[in-house]
């Protein structure tokens, strides 16, 4: 994997740094690229097993390298409407041949924080939520590190988290603070998801975004936030995270020369969302014009 490029980047009339994890692989978003790094190792193995949501972009992208490597690849997931017309991740990921399985059947722990390895199986937790994951992210640190010397910087760093996996294990090779915000759970949630990773590790600052948003829901202002960041930088973000993520750092007044923002990818998700917020929108202007 060749190291992806750090961009200068202006919004809002703020200039800051772009890691730009989303290029590192077509098929693999930016983070699950760089916490399923540890698989390429991984000879012994015939099948892959995992559990979680039916659009995550952990699910598509062990979708794609069980398919690259010819191993099986099992999810547990509760079926929900979108398998009438899979889009996305989801439809990406069953082309690539994952088998679909109800989440009752699911063999361990939902709570599971590392990985099993039972003869060839290998079952990993949800999102890719294990210390193996560690190697993938001492990778990414190391290029940050390799930029930060050569620019003589020393960036504050930024991402948003869903397990927490990235931010901790970037906080653990970084000599730079680290600032995450939880996008799944609450501040609570994502602690207890640090302590269950690395207990001793160095931990990142968890921020509060401005008002709770619940993960997957739609608002409109994010999706506003969304559009906008497209067009004044040209970048396409992910949209569970990412708008979240630049309403807090304006919310924190964040955004400026020292600030290092990891893109994680996540683009193939965004289809099905996108999706959701133009019926959203649709609904309103026809209730609009019923008003009028
Ligand atoms: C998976 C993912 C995250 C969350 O990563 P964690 O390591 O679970 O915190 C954030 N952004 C994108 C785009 C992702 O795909």
């Amino acid at each position: 994997m060749r190291p992806s490029p750090i961009q200068r980047i202006t919004f809002a009339g703020r200039s800051f740094f772009l890691k730009r994890d989303d290029l590192l692989h077509p098929h693999l978003s930016g983070n699950k690229a760089r916490k399923f790094h540890f698989l390429q190792q991984k000879r012994d193995i015939k099948e892959i097993q995992s559990f979680g949501s039916l659009h995550s972009n952990a699910m598509y992208s062990l979708s794609f390298l069980a398919k690259e490597r010819g191993l099986s690849f099992i999810y547990y997931a509760r079926p929900d409407p979108s398998l009438k017309n899979p889009k996305g991740n989801l439809g990406a990921a069953l082309e690539n041949g994952m088998i679909l399985r109800p989440l009752e059947d699911w063999p361990y722990s939902k709570e599971l924080s590392h990985t099993i390895q039972i003869g060839s199986c290998l079952y990993l937790p949800e999102g890719g939520r294990c210390p193996e994951a560690e190697e993938g992210i001492a990778i990414l640190a190391k290029e940050i590190l390799e930029w930060a010397k050569k620019e003589r910087k020393s960036p504050t760093v930024f991402l948003p988290s869903g397990t927490g996996t990235t931010a901790l294990f970037l906080q653990k090779y970084l000599p730079f603070q680290v600032y995450t915000i939880p996008c799944v759970g609450g501040e609570a949630y994502l602690w207890e998801q640090f302590e269950a990773l690395d207990p001793t590790a160095p931990k990142p600052i968890i921020l509060p975004p401005p008002k709770k948003y619940r993960f997957g829901r739609l608002y409109l202002k994010l999706f506003e936030l969304w559009r906008e960041l497209k067009a004044q930088t040209g970048v396409t973000f992910d949209l569970l995270y990412d708008p979240v993520g630049f309403a807090t750092l304006l919310h924190h007044d964040l955004l400026d020369e020292d600030l290092l923002y990891i893109h994680q990818g996540g683009i193939m998700g965004n289809e099905t969302m996108i999706e959701r917020y133009k019926a959203k929108l649709d609904k309103i202007a026809k209730t609009d014009k019923g008003a009028q």
